[in-house]
């Protein structure tokens, strides 16, 4: 049981990505820190179920190597990501054609390549056979009855340099440019329409959970200018992992989880289990809603609604490690891969997990549809694939219309904070970096290094 009595300098309210890094600098910073958590677990929307001996994520699989908070986040250290093959695959009338692959080195930084079409061998039925292309070679585009998705060779040109200009271009930068949604952007910045349909809109539906480009063209731009520095990927063993490593990065005692905070005030938070908690600030870093019923009149976004399927079959799919996208949109799934090929630890050995994510509001008969989709998408019958889960999450990610603030404020008086990804970008980088800006308010305001109560909070606290 907690002490009702108990006391700490800040109270963190929610144990998701951005309530335990904020607590991890807390901590770090000498702040007696107790974090209070309505779920039995941590993690929030980062979770992570077992199933067979699979690891089956809740969210969509997309994080970026250049996500900087991946690598400034203390407690982060031991993260292990597993990358996709370089740049994605798009699918279209029955082809693959590789795109969006680095110059230089694979896997480093750098200039975006020109984006190159890579022949995937034509499925039974598809159109007529053409050259295969050498992997790793820039060929020309195949031109077929419906045009390739990538456009011509100067097409690809253009949009490399497009990249190229992008990923120099300092965040500042992007977010005083003149903010519109993403769609209206794409069709402004004169891209080639094949180009812009067959390559940007998919992966920029992907990158930011919304197949009708509503979001803020600043926010796109951030996703674009992320997928041209890095590389997307997954952490090993799961989206879990990163709460994980958090949790274990803070003192022993700090979190306490299936307690509900019902009020909050600049020096107290008030629970459903055990009554009062006194303290000198508090930090709310809960979902947006959750915060609005906690601080009435904070900004409720509306949210993007995704689906995340789970299908396990034992002949992998030709695709490798490649995250797969369909450039023809002619289906339910936006974005699927072999998950278990980039990272093996989701599944057990001789299974391959495929993990495809819907968008929007998903059809009835949502598993049916996924498997008819899938089965175009990678030219293979999915009939005997065995489905694991289907998560669906209504209030997955915050809408970012604009106009959008990424840098909403975190400190709303002297003692009562908010942070999460409602607070800046709805990607784990947004929470992350909400979080940052938040403990630096707060240790700023309680005089960082000079914490007001010495206590060790294991001596006074133990895990509900
Ligand atoms: C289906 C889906 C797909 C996604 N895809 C991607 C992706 O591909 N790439 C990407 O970067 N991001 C993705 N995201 C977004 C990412 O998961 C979130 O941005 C991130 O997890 C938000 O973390 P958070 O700490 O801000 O909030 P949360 O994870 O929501 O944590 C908030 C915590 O507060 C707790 N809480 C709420 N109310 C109370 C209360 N009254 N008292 C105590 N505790 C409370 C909750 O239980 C929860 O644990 C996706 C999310 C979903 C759901």
């Amino acid at each position: 049981m907690l002490e009702p009595t108990y006391q700490a300098d800040v109270v963190v309210v929610g144990a998701g990505i951005a309530g335990l890094s904020a607590a991890r600098r807390l901590t770090s910073a000498g702040v007696t820190t107790l974090v209070l958590e309505a779920a039995h677990e941590v993690g929030g929307r980062m979770a992570t179920e077992k199933v067979d001996g699979f690891r089956l994520d809740r969210i969509g699989p997309l994080l970026s190597t250049a996500y900087p908070e991946l690598r400034l986040t203390p407690g982060l250290g031991g993260l292990v990501l597993h990358s996709f093959a370089p740049g994605v695959l798009l699918h279209s009338d029955g082809r693959h054609h590789r795109a969006g692959v680095q110059a230089g080195a694979r896997g480093t930084r750098g200039a975006l390549h020109a984006v190159r079409a890579l022949a995937s061998a034509p499925r039974a039925g598809a159109a007529p056979r053409r050259p295969a292309a050498v992997p790793g070679r820039q060929v020309s585009v195949p031109r077929n009855r419906t045009g390739a998705p990538l456009g011509t060779a100067v097409d690809q040109a253009r949009l490399g340099a497009a990249f190229s200009r992008l990923a120099g271009t300092p965040v500042e930068r992007l977010l005083a440019r003149p903010e519109v949604t993403a769609a209206e952007a794409l069709t402004a910045r004169g891209l080639p329409g094949r180009t812009v349909d067959g390559f940007l809109r998919p992966l920029l539906a992907a990158l930011l959970c919304d197949p009708d480009l509503t979001t803020s063209s600043r926010c796109a731009d951030l996703a674009l200018r992320a997928f041209a520095r890095g590389r997307l990927c997954v952490p090993e063993g799961g989206t879990e992992s990163l709460p994980e490593l958090l949790l274990r990065a803070l003192p022993p005692g700090t979190v306490h989880t299936g307690v509900r905070v019902t009020s909050v005030s600049t020096t107290s938070v008030t629970t459903a289990e055990h009554g009062e908690f006194r303290c000198r600030a508090v930090l709310i870093a809960t979902g947006a809603r959750a915060a609005a019923e906690l601080l009435p009149g904070l900004r409720v976004p509306d949210f993007r609604p995704v689906t995340v399927v789970h299908h396990t079959t034992d002949t992998p799919p030709a695709t490798g490690a490649s995250l797969l996208l369909d450039a023809d949109r002619g289906g339910p799934v936006a974005h699927t891969a072999a998950v278990s090929r980039v990272d093996p630890s989701r599944a057990p050995a001789g299974r391959t997990l495929v993990t495809s994510t819907v968008l929007g509001a998903p059809p009835d008969q949502v598993d049916t549809a996924v498997r008819m989709h899938l089965a175009r998408l990678y030219g293979t019958s999915t009939a005997r694939w065995e489905t694991l889960a289907v998560h669906h999450t209504a209030e997955a990610v915050p809408a970012m219309r604009p106009p959008h603030d990424p840098r909403r404020p975190v400190r709303l008086l002297a003692g009562l904070y908010v942070c999460g990804d409602h607070r800046d970008t709805g990607v784990v980088q947004g929470a992350l970096h909400s979080a940052h800006r938040a403990a630096t308010a707060i240790l700023a305001d309680l005089g960082a290094g000079r914490p007001m109560h010495t206590a060790d909070p294991l001596s006074t606290a133990r895990a509900a």
